[in-house]
């Protein structure tokens, strides 16, 4: 059976609060199987209900850095010990909290850098998901330094050239874009977007990219955050593609992918 993965971010200073929290906490009474990337400041602040989710959902490790006391909360800037001592410290929060071993990671904001595998491989995590796809790039799960990383989304064969700056007439094999709750006018604005839903000015947070079919592709990965959740339009919307994938995919783990 094909299958998907559902990412989201869980975290709490972005905006939303513990309200988002608690919308995801009800969506997931709903679905299961979904991982949860949660920052360690949520953790700590509302432990019993992320401890709620570890048994039927995976719970992986998302860090911001201006969470954890520094200035800028780019991942990517920091260098190895300061990146180092991020992991370190939020592993120690999730051990004593959670039962869950903590595998999979996400850096906030998507800030990329080389030295997360190293560090990832010290603690013995396995499965990163911390680059935001690129055109041309490898964007299906692949190991890199013992680490199977994977892109969030659909792999887009296809430079983004070819998707942006299309009028509304839907580009030939674009035409299942409709089976997603994002319309070809977001694909359209997507850098616009993109960094709408980073600083949170959220009017369109669901970025779905897609040259083929998403039907026939073999694996699909969503993810969200669980403050888009408050947008009842946006939920509405994460709901049906969540209902979609469910309908026709085995919904796993992000730590369970291989390669
Ligand atoms: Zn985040």
């Amino acid at each position: 059976m094909k299958k998907a993965v559902i990412t989201v971010d869980v975290e709490l200073d972005r905006g939303g609060g513990i309200e988002g929290l608690k919308k995801l906490d009800e969506l997931l009474e709903k679905y299961t199987g979904f991982t949860l990337l949660v920052t360690p400041e949520t953790l700590k602040k509302a432990p019993d209900i992320v401890k709620s989710w570890e048994d039927e959902n995976e719970i992986g490790l998302h860090i911001h850095p201006a969470e954890l006391g520094f200035d800028e909360d780019l991942f990517d800037i920091y260098s190895y010990e300061e990146q180092r001592k991020m992991f370190e410290e939020s592993l120690n929060i999730f051990s004593k909290f959670l039962d869950s071993k903590i595998t999979s990671f996400r850096p906030g904001r998507w800030r990329f850098h080389e030295n997360i595998y190293p560090i990832m491989k010290e603690f013995r995590m396995t499965h990163s998901s911390s680059r935001y796809p690129r055109p041309g790039s490898d964007n299906e799960p692949h190991g890199v330094e013992d680490i199977i990383e994977h892109s969030p989304t659909i792999w887009t064969p296809e430079p983004l050239s070819d998707v942006v700056g299309k009028k509304k007439k839907q580009k030939k094999g674009f035409e299942d874009i409709l089976e997603i709750p994002v319309s070809i006018h977001s694909v359209r604005k997507f850098g616009v977007v993109f960094n709408a839903a980073l600083c949170n000015n959220v009017d369109y947070p669901l970025i779905y990219i897609a040259s083929k079919s998403l039907s026939h592709l073999e694996y699909q990965m969503f993810t969200f955050h669980s403050f888009n959740l408050l947008d009842k339009k946006v939920e509405d919307r994460i709901k049906n593609f969540i209902g979609y994938l469910n309908r026709g995919r085995e919904i796993t783990e992000l730590s369970k992918i291989t390669v």
